[in-house]
């Protein structure tokens, strides 16, 4: 049997890099904890879809007023570059931003906003070629 890390664990290193995005990008406003976990699938799951059966890299939770944003831990294990690891910070928190429009998380307006994050081809190049879903449009 294959031990698995179930609880989200909070990292020093991530919440630097969390708090600095916030402030230089969001002027702070944005209230989440992040983690290094196991993202839930879809909905919260940044994933292409249900169909989809590659793990999300990331995902955005919110429960009991408090707001999760789940980094995978195999980034962590593997050392991902920090250009990875902001640009999923910077998608999750743009879910803050932007509410869903017509369902759809990834509606017109966050998208407008999400081509926008530094590196985010060459986060989303790592990420296809470690074997996770991405969003691609
Ligand atoms: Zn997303």
């Amino acid at each position: 049997m294959v031990a698995r890390n179930l609880k989200p664990v909070r990292d020093i290193k991530l919440d630097k890099y969390f708090s600095k995005l916030n402030d230089d990008s969001f002027n702070g406003k944005i209230r989440a904890t992040p983690y290094w976990g196991i993202p839930s699938v879809a909905p919260h799951g940044c994933n292409g879809g249900l169909e989809d059966d590659h793990a999300p890299p990331a995902s955005y939770e919110e429960s009991k007023g408090e707001v999760s944003i789940i980094i995978h831990q195999y980034l962590l294990a593997r050392s991902a570059p920090k250009y990875v690891v902001l640009y999923l910070l910077h998608h999750e928190c743009l879910h803050q931003v932007y509410e869903p429009e017509d369902g759809d998380p990834h509606g017109p307006l966050f998208r407008e906003q999400e081509v926008l994050i530094p590196n985010r081809d060459k986060a989303i190049g790592w990420l296809k070629k470690s074997g996770f879903s991405t969003v691609d449009w």
